[in-house]
């Protein structure tokens, strides 16, 4: 036994997302004395809160898939989820809308979904089995196997080679349901879903087929209080455990001391020493700012900087004096065009005309979000990172607001702007100026095959032993459930590190 392991156990955690906070719950739970240092003034990361005049608004993730992840974070602190927070199931799981006044509820009921199926093109009800079959098989090898385990070794990804072919994994998502299906809409309707987690439909990996699965496995749920509330009620859990997490305590800096991390130092000068340091923030963030003192820290940075990266977002979060009935709580407006717009986002230099946009309306599930009659809403549209499109955001963001109004006024929200109460924005430069992300992206390294799994940034650094990742730029991805599976993938090898005193 070497002198490490009669210590105590100190572990700090960058960055308080959903990652972050899993990972300190997991440190935490199993003995390791765990510190959560949250740059901003509430923790939860894209999943912040903002209220203004009694309406609360979810600053991001509002579909909460795979809630066994989450109950697993809760019994293994020995608590029950229950008594931290309520999920509430929400039916449908989306409403899919297009142009020309269709639309499609996207819903868990076989029948509903075949009638529906059936109405547009018969032929691909017996298509969309083989379908759920293919995204079943995909979800089983990609998400219940290989979710939460940590691709260190490219041995592991040889080892998920045989797989990863016969599923034909090179595929892209919209290539396999249109092997399956073949009314537009429909295979629209199926592909979308990578957009949640900021893939390309047209250039990610059919494995990411594997959320329809997911979906139809367990459901789409909302917290009551929202998203928010899921947030608090893990801090809670953290605290609850004798974690500690302070907020407004940015760190500037991670230190080395003789080739391992030693702890890190926050913009204010206190210091933290720390036996293991995980970062929650951006990947590039994280190697080229907090490390970029290093060596490792400079060329990592430099090295990540050049890869691809997901597509931002323009949201714009508002409250209206009533609540639209007619809304579900879910609603995808698919615009004019899909491959081209898609192909404008993700690589497009400037802003397209037209735009597909998901609208929240949570006041369907939980009228609590909104003053008693009136309705808290967001809408987002994806739009190209500061990479591709260096917009000036702080002109375009207005015009852009209007743009969105008007529409959503015309096609969804009669009356929208006589009913406005409150609005505010959330543009590409403030995912880069408040969240520290790369590009301003909003969903870090885009899930493409060439960099997703070994070749995504593993869950501990190559060459600093003590160092780790976990969130959205690390392995298996962005999305609720990936950042919570990141989580147990690095708590399992902190975990052996920090009781072996030894890299896993
Ligand atoms: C608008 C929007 C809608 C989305 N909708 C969904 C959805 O419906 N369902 C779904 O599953 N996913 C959704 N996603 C994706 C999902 O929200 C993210 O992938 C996930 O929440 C990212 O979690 P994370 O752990 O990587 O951390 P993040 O949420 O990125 O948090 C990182 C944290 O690190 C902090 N930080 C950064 N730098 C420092 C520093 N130097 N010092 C201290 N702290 C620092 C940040 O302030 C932040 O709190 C959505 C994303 C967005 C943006």
């Amino acid at each position: 036994m070497n002198a490490r392991n009669i210590e105590p156990r100190h572990a700090v955690v960058i960055g308080a997302g959903f990652g972050g906070l899993a990972l300190a719950i997991r440190l935490q739970a199993s003995g390791i004395r765990t510190t959560l240092l949250e740059g901003r003034d509430k923790p939860g990361g894209r999943a912040y809160v903002y209220e203004d005049q009694g309406f609360v608004f979810d600053a991001g993730p509002t579909v909460i898939t795979d809630p066994s992840c989450i109950e697993e974070l809760f019994a293994l602190a020995g608590k029950r989820i229950a008594d931290y927070v309520e999920m509430l199931p929400v039916t449908p799981f989306y409403r899919l809308c297009w142009e020309d006044g269709s639309h499609f509820d996207y819903a868990n009921d076989q029948d509903v979904l075949d009638r529906q199926i059936h109405a547009r093109n018969p032929a691909d009800v017996a298509g969309y089995r083989r379908f759920l079959a293919y995204s079943q098989a995909v979800f089983a090898e990609g998400y219940l196997k290989l979710g939460a385990v940590p691709f260190l070794s490219f041995r592991d990804m040889v080892a998920a080679g045989p797989q990863l072919a016969r599923l034909q994994a090179w595929r892209s998502v919209y290539g396999i349901v249109s092997r399956f299906i073949q009314d537009e809409q429909l295979r629209q309707a199926f592909s979308f879903h990578s957009l949640l987690v900021g893939g390309n439909p047209f250039a990610t990996s059919s494995i990411y087929t594997l959320i329809h699965a997911l979906e139809r496995t367990w459901g789409v749920w909302f917290p009551r209080g929202g998203t928010g509330a899921l947030v608090r009620g893990l801090v809670r859990l953290f605290e609850d455990i004798g974690g500690r997490i302070e907020l407004n305590a940015p760190v500037a800096r991670i230190d080395v001391a003789a080739g391992r991390v030693a702890g890190v130092r926050l913009e204010d000068g206190r210091g933290f020493a720390a036996d293991a340091v995980a970062s929650n923030a951006d990947v590039v963030h994280t190697y080229a700012t907090l490390l970029g003192q290093h060596p490792r820290g400079a060329e990592q940075g430099a090295a990540l900087a050049k890869k691809r990266f997901s597509n931002s977002l323009f949201v714009l979060y508002f409250g209206l004096d009533r609540h639209h009935s007619q809304l579900r709580h879910h609603t995808v407006c698919f615009g004019p065009r899909y491959r081209e717009l898609i192909k404008d986002i993700f690589k497009g230099e400037t802003l397209a005309e037209d735009f597909s946009l998901y609208l929240h309306a949570p006041c369907v599930t939980d009228p609590s979000l909104a003053p008693p009659g009136c309705g808290s809403h967001y809408v987002l549209a994806p739009v190209p990172h500061l990479g591709n499109a260096p917009i000036d955001w702080e002109t375009e963001g207005p015009t852009y607001r209007d743009r969105i109004f008007d529409y959503l006024e015309r096609r969804y929200m009669p009356g929208l702007r006589s009913q406005l109460v409150t609005s505010r924005i959330f543009t590409p430069l403030d995912f880069r100026e408040q969240l520290n992300a790369h590009l301003g992206s909003a969903f870090s390294l885009e899930p493409l095959l060439t960099q997703s799994a070994w070749f995504r940034p593993h869950n501990r650094d190559a060459r600093l032993s003590n160092l780790y990742l976990v969130g959205a730029g690390t392995h298996p991805g962005a999305g609720v459930p990936g950042v919570i599976g990141s989580a147990k993938a690095t708590a399992g090898l902190m975990l052996k590190e920090m009781r072996e005193g030894a890299p896993a």
